[in-house]
């Protein structure tokens, strides 16, 4: 399962505006511990369903 690239362009992480890295069907800000959970190919881009790296 994949992320469109055009997608990951445009996201940022709604909490801090840091720009994301998809990293094992996740998307880690590069700027917070936050992490979004990718479901289907659609990123989940709320901070209340995000998870924080451990
Ligand atoms: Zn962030």
């Amino acid at each position: 399962m994949s992320v469109d690239q055009r997608l990951l362009d445009v996201l940022v992480c709604p909490a801090c505006h840091g720009s994301l890295t998809f990293l094992n069907d996740e998307l880690l800000c590069d700027k917070c511990p936050l992490v979004y959970e990718v479901r289907g190919g659609i990123p989940i881009m709320l901070v209340e369903s995000a998870r924080r790296r451990s």
